[in-house]
């Protein structure tokens, strides 16, 4: 299976900061006079991708698919870069067309009409800003070939908060119900959902208004994709703890967690609903995590700090850890995975 990063940023997106640029330029320029390479395109593959590229400004938004089936989890801005790569049209030449005319011309648009049918299924970790905004963008949505089925915990809110986006008081120009693909919504089974090769199953995670766990399991490969969680307040649950969401991790091949903070910035944000990178490796190393992925990265945060969390966390888990080291990295936007 392909799993790739679409968004990585939690709570708002940010894009980069030019003076964040140029810095990576420099830093790249201070290692080229350092360095022999016979051309500037071997040196720049030569070094690390941070080093040429940006974590990420994006909103959550992850693909994770095979030859057969394409699954999304979370709609953030993230899913606006998604869309742009399977169609090919903008949405932004179809939203004028609507503003400027009366007769709904989306309902005829020539360019929709051509795109070939895809099903998407979208699992919804919740609703919150950060993991809705990208959908009005989603180029697919716009096309009468294409079928997305939601799902979350509950299909009334999941259906509520996409609907309310896009409907007044915000006044974005296409109501749900315009867009041309056959969009519905479905409550998460609690049994878990079987799709072609894929078996997907969830976990209640603490967060303000709740967040869903997915656990996707396709041959003996196990991804984890829990994002919007506070790892301490799972203490406090009798049902669903700590040791219960690591059995639930329980030797994934992938671990894809939100570590928001860190640990010093938690201290002053107890009770936001995120959690931090070192609390979190320790119950990923007790749950025989083989890769975990840093993720939900906050918004304030440079790439240099994100950086050092991730070297810190590195450097953490090396106390506690002997031979079986768990692989740990950065969720950088546009990378993949192959499991
Ligand atoms: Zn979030
Ligand atoms: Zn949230």
């Amino acid at each position: 299976m392909k799993i790739k990063f679409w968004g990585v940023r939690g709570s708002v997106p940010c894009p980069p900061m030019g003076e964040e640029i140029r810095a990576k330029i420099l830093a790249a320029l201070k290692l080229w006079s350092q360095n022999n390479y016979p051309d500037p395109e071997s040196f720049l593959d030569s070094l690390p991708p941070w080093r040429t590229g940006l974590v990420g400004g994006n909103t959550i938004c992850l693909e994770i698919s095979d030859d057969q089936d394409f699954l999304i989890f979370d709609a953030g801005t993230g899913l606006r870069s998604l869309g742009q790569t399977l169609i090919s049209s903008t949405v932004y030449e179809l939203l004028e067309q609507f503003i400027t005319s009366e007769n709904l011309p989306i309902l005829s648009s020539p360019q929709m009409e051509d795109v070939p049918s895809q099903l998407f299924k979208l699992f919804m970790t919740h609703t919150h800003w950060d993991h809705i905004q990208g959908f009005p963008f989603f180029r697919p949505a716009y096309a009468p070939s294409c079928q997305i089925d939601i799902y979350g915990a509950n299909k009334d809110e999941l259906k509520a908060a996409f609907e309310t986006q896009q409907s007044a008081p915000h006044l974005f120009p296409v109501p749900i119900e315009f867009m041309r693909a056959k969009i519905t919504f479905h409550d998460f089974p609690k049994k878990g959902l079987k799709i072609g090769q894929f078996f997907i199953d969830s976990f209640p995670l603490p967060h303000p208004g709740g967040s869903l766990a997915f656990r996707i399991k396709r041959r003996d490969k196990k991804v984890v994709f829990a994002t919007d969680y506070e790892i301490q307040k799972l203490d406090a649950s009798p049902i669903h703890g700590r040791l219960e969401l690591a059995e639930f991790v329980a030797g994934a091949d992938l671990f894809i967690s939100d570590t928001q903070y860190t640990y010093l910035d938690h201290a002053t944000k107890e009770g936001w609903g995120h959690s931090n990178a070192l609390s979190v490796v320790e119950m990923a190393a007790q749950a025989g995590v083989k890769s975990l992925y840093l993720f939900h990265h906050d918004p304030t945060y440079s790439d240099d700090k994100l950086l050092d969390i991730l070297d810190k966390t590195r450097s953490y888990a090396n106390l506690f850890q002997k031979e079986k080291a768990m692989a740990i990295e950065l969720a950088m936007e546009g990378a993949t995975i192959e499991l």
